[in-house]
């Protein structure tokens, strides 16, 4: 359970773009060990502000505190440094890699090695160890030798969870983790959030509200940009104006 330490604070987080408002004096606060999920209806603004939330835009106005540093205006590499991580989309995985060389080349890539070289097949000692260590964590480890394209989707999206792990993230930022799941997935990869939220904190965009329902520990409802609601799911979910957002969407 998360206590009330603060891992990451957005204030006033405004997104402007050619004078259509985004994002709308977005305050955000976000518990150090939280499952914290960003729902609203289409347009809301949620992926505005994850994109502001890992740098890959910078704000118009506004403030991002992540572990008491300022980094409003850092690039989404010095973010992912200080372990707040994003999510890649599975076209990251490489299709023609086993899942275990996938997991080891984005551990090799955090040490700063070029790109050549870690798509070279030199091996270098403890990556397998620790990739496999990940690859257990997510629930890969007897299919470390199947090659990505042969993984069914949602091992794809586990592969992808644990390429992001050897980033060895304190904050993962998860851009809807169950978009194209089957109900078996679905079910899969909400544990493997559950799981992977032991020692870190998690902020996911998610479609799905009995996932969100489920995993969060507290929900940010946006909608045209701004919040509207925030709690638990037991409170935003009877909350007429969130009701009435998701209805009139
Ligand atoms: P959500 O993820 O909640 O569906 P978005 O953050 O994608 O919402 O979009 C919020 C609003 O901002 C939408 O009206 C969208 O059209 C607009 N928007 C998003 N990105 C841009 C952009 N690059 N240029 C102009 N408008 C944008």
């Amino acid at each position: 359970v998360p206590g009330d330490e603060v891992i990451l604070t957005a204030s006033d987080l405004t997104m402007e773009f050619k004078g259509f408002v985004a994002v709308n004096k977005v305050n955000l606060s976000i518990r150090t060990g939280s499952i914290h999920a960003l729902i609203g209806p289409n347009g809301a603004g949620k992926t505005t502000c994850f994109n502001l939330l890992t740098k890959f835009l910078t704000p118009t106005h506004g403030k991002i505190i992540f572990k008491g540093k300022d980094i409003t205006t850092k690039s989404p590499a010095d973010v992912a440094r200080l372990k707040l991580v994003r999510s890649f989309q599975i076209s990251s995985v490489f299709p023609n890699l086993t899942a275990l060389e996938n997991v080891r080349i984005a551990l090799q890539r955090t040490r700063g090695d070029s790109f050549d070289f870690w798509r070279s097949q030199k091996i270098i000692a403890g990556f397998d160890d620790r990739a496999r260590v990940l690859l257990a964590e997510v629930g890969l480890l007897q299919l470390e030798g199947v090659i990505a394209a042969d993984l069914s989707y949602g091992r794809k999206r586990a592969l992808e969870i644990a390429t992001t792990l050897a980033l060895d993230p304190e904050m993962l930022l998860l851009d809807e983790p169950m978009a194209g799941l089957g109900q078996e997935d679905v079910e899969r990869i909400a544990a493997l959030i559950k799981r992977v939220s032991v020692n870190r904190t998690i902020l996911m965009v998610e479609h799905n509200l009995s996932v969100v329902a489920s995993l969060s520990d507290c929900i940010t409802v946006l909608a045209r940009g701004g919040v509207l609601a925030e709690g638990d799911y037991a409170t935003v979910s009877k909350n007429p104006s969130v009701v009435e957002a998701y209805i009139g969407a």
